[in-house]
């Protein structure tokens, strides 16, 4: 039987100390195109919906700009691929 994915659930503390990770190891820089991002704005969760984890290597700082196109219209699945890409060679490099 196949083993459901653990998912993480933070809340207050815990979830802006992970926020606040997120945006040290992203430099508060939009993953996508580099804008400077406000380390008060929150993360985005890859992947997002129904499998969303409150984990470090589950979430990306972006930019209001990118974020919306992650989330809304055609270019959506381009947006995620780069975040996916970014995430795994991001913790490949520190496994080595
Ligand atoms: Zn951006
Ligand atoms: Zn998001």
């Amino acid at each position: 039987m196949l083993e459901k994915p653990k998912r993480v659930r933070l809340k207050g503390k815990a979830l802006s100390n992970l926020n606040r990770a997120i945006h040290n190891r992203d430099h508060d820089r939009c993953v996508i195109c580099g804008a400077w991002v406000n380390p008060a704005k929150k993360f985005h969760h890859e992947p997002c919906g129904i499998n969303r984890s409150d984990e470090e290597q589950k979430g990306v700082v972006l930019c209001d700009r990118c974020h919306y196109i992650r989330h809304n219209g055609p270019r959506s699945a381009v947006i995620r691929d780069k975040i996916r890409d970014y995430l795994r060679k991001h913790y490949k490099k520190e496994a080595q």
